[in-house]
């Protein structure tokens, strides 16, 4: 007669499951940087290593007036950046909410939705007199799904992510489709510059601290920018760009491994997430790690769980069986929960769920939320060693400005990024630290915009 597991028989399970070694984590920086050269060589690699278009630091010394609209993933939001030089901007912001069936409705019709937003806001913030009859304002557009650049005012999409599926946008140039709707709407601003959140990040921390070499997103999804040598970018050869030119690269890492799944230890759960996606396959590497993934990844191992007969006997557990129910803040909430009796986690499963647990149960979900979290940060931490090994920047340091509500928000994301580091690198991965690069895709728009002005 077996003897009944406790719920800390069922952790340890998982712990083997999601915990990654140093050594584990090695072997993936490899890899990685392998990938991310690929992607600089040739032409339509699994890592895209996105040119950008964007020439070199900006000088914090841009000034003026710029729109930034930046469609990101959960959030439309639409900004007024006045650059005042020194490294100093002023920003008002407002964020529209998209819904699901935005997501998924003809792409000229987003595109309309976007340029009416921008039109509310001009109406609204820009005070009489800021723009004379026949004026326009120069926009940045931050569009953060992959795109094909040749210039740095049109983008060919390659192909949608983060839950998003809109018809007729895929291979089409998003900014003649945006300018569309601006004209269409009648709105009074010139796109300037089609960008990416991690590109506008990049700047941006640049910006406001200059020791920045890289930026990383963790939001809806996951990615990163850096900038490179014009001569270490083979695949663009042909363009006849100065070879001693810097180019910022949107890298688009979230695909690392993406189709072939050689090098990341992916759980049961995280291919039932692939296998169930819009789109199998790809994203590997950000199915593991972005906002949009880590409730779905907990609520995947409590289904088993419920399906196992071992936990919530005879309640009604429904509500939680449907895919995505659980969100990636409920995570940050059950590991920030302060009270010993876990309150917060009775909390959450009560009120969203209907369902009754007991203590060790709570301990047990608290647990697993940081198992997953865990592996999010040090599976980061393996990109971003990689960007630094690539670059050779360990000895000297640098910055790494980071943004999403997964890095901002999330307890002890950063540290565990930084243990990550450390396990990577040694001691010396101390050298690199990240920081929240606050409102970057904007104001990095912004900058952007401005330094392309100057250019023209
Ligand atoms: P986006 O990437 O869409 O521009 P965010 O950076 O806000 O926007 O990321 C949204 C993602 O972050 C969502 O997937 C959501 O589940 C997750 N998220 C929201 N709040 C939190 C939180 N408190 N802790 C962890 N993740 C969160």
């Amino acid at each position: 007669h077996a003897t009944k597991k406790t719920m800390a028989d069922h952790l340890r399970k998982y712990e083997s499951l999601f915990t990654l070694t140093p050594q584990r984590m090695r072997m993936i920086v490899e890899a990685f940087k392998e990938t991310l050269e690929l992607g600089l060589e040739k032409p339509e690699q699994v890592v895209p290593m996105i040119p950008t278009y964007v020439f070199g630091w900006p000088t914090g010394k841009e000034t003026g007036d710029f729109l930034a609209v930046d469609l990101g993933g959960t959030n439309l939001r639409v900004c007024l950046v006045t650059l005042q030089g020194e490294g100093k901007f002023e920003m008002t912001q407002t964020k529209y909410r998209l819904t699901e069936e935005q997501k998924q409705e003809d792409g000229q019709k987003l595109f309309d939705f976007c340029a009416e937003c921008l039109k509310t806001f001009v109406t609204t913030n820009l005070e009489d007199g800021t723009l004379k009859e026949g004026d326009t304002l120069p926009l940045g557009f931050t569009f953060s799904y992959p795109c094909f650049q040749e210039k740095i005012d049109h983008g060919q999409l390659i192909r949608w992510t983060k839950g998003f599926g809109a018809p007729n946008t895929e291979g089409r140039d998003v900014a003649a489709m945006f300018r569309e709707s601006l004209r269409k709407h009648n709105v009074p601003v010139e796109l300037t510059a089609l960008i990416n959140d991690t590109t506008g990040t990049l700047i941006a921390s640049s910006y406001v601290n200059p020791r920045t070499k890289i930026a990383v997103i963790f939001g809806t999804g996951c990615n990163a920018a850096y900038m490179e040598q014009v001569k270490d970018i083979p695949k663009i050869k042909q363009l006849g760009i100065d070879p001693d030119a810097e180019m910022a690269i949107n890298c688009e890492w979230g695909a690392f491994d993406s189709f072939e799944h050689e090098h990341l230890p992916r759980t049961k759960y995280d291919i039932i997430i692939d296998e169930q996606s819009n789109k199998p396959g790809e994203q590997a590497f950000e199915k593991l790690i972005s906002g949009r993934y880590l409730g779905e990844i907990l609520r995947l191992v409590i289904c088993e769980l419920i399906d196992d007969g071992v936990l919530f006997l005879g309640q009604e557990t429904y509500k939680i069986e449907i895919a995505y129910a659980l969100d990636t803040a409920f995570l940050s909430l059950m590991e920030s929960d302060p009270t010993e009796e876990l309150l917060m986690i009775i909390g959450i499963f009560t009120h969203f769920f209907a369902l009754e647990t007991t203590l060790a149960e709570r301990q047990f979900f608290r647990a697993l939320a940081k198992l997953v979290g865990r592996r999010a940060a040090r599976l980061s931490a393996c990109g971003i060693a990689a960007i630094v090994s690539k670059m050779n920047y360990l000895e000297e340091g640098c910055a790494v400005g980071a943004d999403g509500s997964l890095y901002n928000k999330y307890p002890g994301f950063a540290d565990r990024v930084h243990e990550g580091l450390q396990d990577v690198f040694g001691d010396k991965g101390r050298n690199i630290v990240t920081y929240h690069a606050e409102d970057g895709s904007g104001v990095g728009s912004a900058i952007i915009a401005a330094m392309t002005k100057v250019r023209k």
